[in-house]
């Protein structure tokens, strides 16, 4: 017996075949103006570092805002008041569960993300930080993700902490700024700290790679339910669900959990020990929170056991480490006027098979090492 539709599912209609990409929604100019950020920078009054840690310590939620703002501004003075808030924040940080939480658009991360954040800040006295990793905002100069207005419930509880994505620079530099949001969030007594991102690439490496558990929210599609979503990203899940498992989709989401635990059953072993699972839920009715939930204290309880927890991020530490050598070498080395101008002459030789590939390259790092010592 068929169920009456009690809500719209528009991703089963004919015009869209299996999981599909929407374009990210464009900002509008003023939000992001370059003249409107110059402005707010001059206008901010910056505080010493203690100022801004004794507020964190002490749970002000402004001082905290202020403080990220100060990670994510591309100001030199900014940056390095940052790094010292940072530094002093560090010790308080680390105990929080890091999630990762991905899906492509529309899949229902933000109506998940509020109700799962609810259950955890009235259920479980929790209290949540939501950060976002959105890649779509290298072109659109703007943040779709952890935005506020998607998320009102959430964002009106004064145990949630609701941060739009950083909106300008390189994935790495957004990546980056994310991981120094975490830390500060923790040290501001956040004990759950979710990452959000949009599940199409890159940035899923990136926030695995900062977070202890990887959730991935699929829809139960028309017959396809295996190529919506990259194999590699389906590979990082510790836990597949299967959302808008309700009204007439119910049938439809048993069946997709029942193919997905069957794929995933291929997978490698994770390090860790642990078996990813696959659940379904219906984040619009809230049900099987607790079940998602348990999921993930199942996985804290095994790895904080087995220690591999604590192996993963002493691994993520160093791995970020890393990846702040390679940004920063980069943008010295591209940005230097001296490059610069023998860059373009480099790529003509190139072009001109005057010179090999190879051969400009180490001459334009020649050049750089020239420079630098
Ligand atoms: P996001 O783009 O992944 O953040 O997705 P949203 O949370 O904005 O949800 C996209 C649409 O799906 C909205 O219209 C939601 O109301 C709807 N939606 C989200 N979760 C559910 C669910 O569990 N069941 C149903 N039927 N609809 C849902």
């Amino acid at each position: 017996m068929r169920h009456k539709p009690k809500y719209l599912h528009p991703e089963n209609e004919i015009a869209f075949p299996g999981l599909k990409v929407n374009k990210g929604i464009e900002q509008p100019e003023q939000v992001n103006h370059e003249s409107v950020r110059k402005f707010l920078s001059k206008s901010r009054n910056l505080y010493p570092a203690e100022t801004y840690v004794d507020g964190i310590l002490n749970r002000d939620i402004t001082l905290l805002s202020k403080a990220v703002t100060l990670v994510e501004s591309t100001n030199v003075r900014h940056h390095e008041l940052a790094q010292e808030i940072i530094a002093r924040c560090l010790p308080y940080s680390g105990k929080s569960v890091r999630i990762g939480i991905t899906g492509v658009p529309g899949v229902g991360k933000s109506t998940f993300i509020e109700a799962l954040g609810i259950y955890i800040i009235k259920q479980l006295k929790g209290k949540l930080a939501v950060l976002a990793i959105d890649p779509s905002s290298e072109r659109t100069k703007g943040s779709i993700l952890g935005d506020k207005t998607r998320m009102e419930e959430l964002a009106g509880d004064k145990n949630a902490y609701i941060r739009p994505s950083p909106s300008a620079g390189s994935l790495g530099g957004v990546a980056r700024k994310t991981r120094e949001t975490i830390i500060l969030c923790e040290a501001a007594g956040f004990d759950h700290i979710f990452i959000e991102t949009v599940g199409v690439g890159q940035s899923e490496t990136a926030v695995h790679s900062m977070t202890d558990f990887f959730l991935l929210l699929m829809l139960a599609g028309a017959g396809d339910e295996l190529q919506g979503i990259k194999r590699g990203i389906m590979e990082m899940a510790d836990l597949i669900i299967i959302n808008k498992a309700d009204g007439y989709n119910i049938e439809k989401a048993q069946l997709a959990k029942i193919q997905y635990k069957n794929a995933i059953h291929l997978f490698p072993n994770k390090e860790s020990g642990w078996k990813p699972g696959v659940l379904t839920c219906s984040a619009a009715e809230k049900n099987g929170l607790k079940e998602v939930w348990n999921e993930v204290e199942n996985f804290c309880k095994l790895t904080t056991e087995n220690e591999s927890f604590y192996d993963k991020r002493n691994q993520q530490s160093t791995y970020w480490m890393h990846e702040t050598i390679k940004d920063k070498l980069y943008k010295n080395f591209y940005n230097h006027p001296e490059i610069m101008a023998n860059l373009e002459i480099m790529e003509k030789k190139v072009l001109n098979e005057q010179i090999s590939s190879f051969k400009a390259a180490s001459a334009l790092l020649e050049i750089f090492n020239r420079i630098k010592h």
